[in-house]
């Protein structure tokens, strides 16, 4: 294995993620463009078919693998996303996927996941548990394990979403998403930096368990402490031993923000009133920094990735009631 990505991993990707993962559109927004002065384009990989980007790391991943591994299967540990992806992308491409969960993970992530048709293990209160048992499987059972975040070709499939940004809008120059394990940030920052250098990539994550901020600000992977958000689906570690997510993040990361409970609730009512959109906490972390942080974007050509829309009705309420507005939810 190489032990550097580049731009033409993100082709590759491309490529050959073209038909189980979409192209999603970048549309403008006119009432985020009007309210920050500046030009706002949504990438809407919420619309993903499982609802999430996380997809797009799934399909190359599981397209990478030789014929002997695809008969095995694979395993992986995941907040919700990840392993709902791997599950639907397995189910195309007839490959078995096993996914292990922490108790924290809500139910309708685990529902949606045996739906796809993936065995569920459940087991621990972090992620990090679940990860113990996924390396066992690997070990044991012969499994290959495939990270949600730290591995080449989940970030080369990350990349196509910055790749598709620059591609549908070149003139972008700021990008927000949302900064978890650090999967969407490497290869959006790797894809989007190396066409357009002068980019500005920022990553977003909840106030309390930030990983990677946490870890960037240490100079080294350190562990955090695992707290419930609307966010859900930026929470976990990013793993002492991060081999691909940390370097990159540090390289082709501007910047990072963190923002509190209320204002991730306010961007997720911002965009249900004004685009019609109902999305996770996670996918709208963006619009959260730019207004908790008053982020001048005048004149500005600004990408925010909506990363996903897989939230349970009681969080929809949670959001609504943290925001100060009707229960929408129970409509
Ligand atoms: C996983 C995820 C993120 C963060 O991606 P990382 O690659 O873990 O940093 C953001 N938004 C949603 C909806 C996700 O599922």
């Amino acid at each position: 294995m190489q032990n550097e990505l580049t731009l033409k991993d993100i082709y590759l990707a491309q490529q050959r993620i073209a038909g189980l993962a979409e192209r999603t559109p970048l549309l403008r927004s006119e009432s985020l463009s009007r309210r920050w002065d500046c030009n706002v384009w949504l990438k809407l990989d919420n619309l993903q078919p499982t609802g999430a980007f996380k997809l797009r790391g799934a399909v190359n991943a599981l397209l990478g693998l030789d014929k002997a591994q695809r008969e095995r299967g694979v395993v992986t540990m995941s907040t919700g996303n990840f392993g709902r992806a791997l599950a639907y992308a397995g189910q195309h491409l007839g490959i078995a996927v096993t996914v292990c969960i922490s108790k924290l993970v809500p139910d309708n992530k685990v529902a949606a996941l045996r739906e796809s048709g993936a065995q569920v293990v459940i087991v621990g209160d972090t992620q990090d548990d679940a990860d113990i048992e996924a390396r066992r499987l690997q070990q044991e059972e012969g499994l290959a394990y495939i990270s949600p975040f730290d591995d080449p070709l989940v970030i080369a499939g990350q990349g196509t979403c910055g790749l598709e940004i620059i591609q549908q809008q070149p003139q972008i120059d700021t990008v927000f998403a949302g900064l978890s394990g650090g999967g969407l940030i490497a290869g959006v920052g790797l894809a989007v930096k190396s066409i357009n250098p002068h980019a500005e990539v920022i990553g977003v994550s909840m106030n309390q368990g930030a990983a990677m901020l946490e870890s960037l600000a240490a100079g080294q992977p350190v562990q955090v402490q695992e707290v419930a958000s609307l966010a859900d689906s930026l929470g976990g570690g990013i793993g002492l031993d991060n081999a691909w997510t940390f370097a990159m993040t540090q390289r082709y990361m501007d910047r990072g923000y963190r923002v509190d409970e209320q204002q991730i609730a306010r961007a997720m009512l911002h965009l249900f009133n004004h685009e019609r959109l109902v999305v996770e906490g996670a996918a709208a972390v963006g619009i959260a920094a730019i207004e908790q942080h008053q982020i001048d974007l005048r004149g500005k050509q600004v990408a925010l990735v909506i990363s996903g829309q897989n939230l349970s009705n009681n969080s929809f309420a949670q959001a609504c009631h943290l925001a100060g507005e009707p229960n929408y939810a129970d409509l």
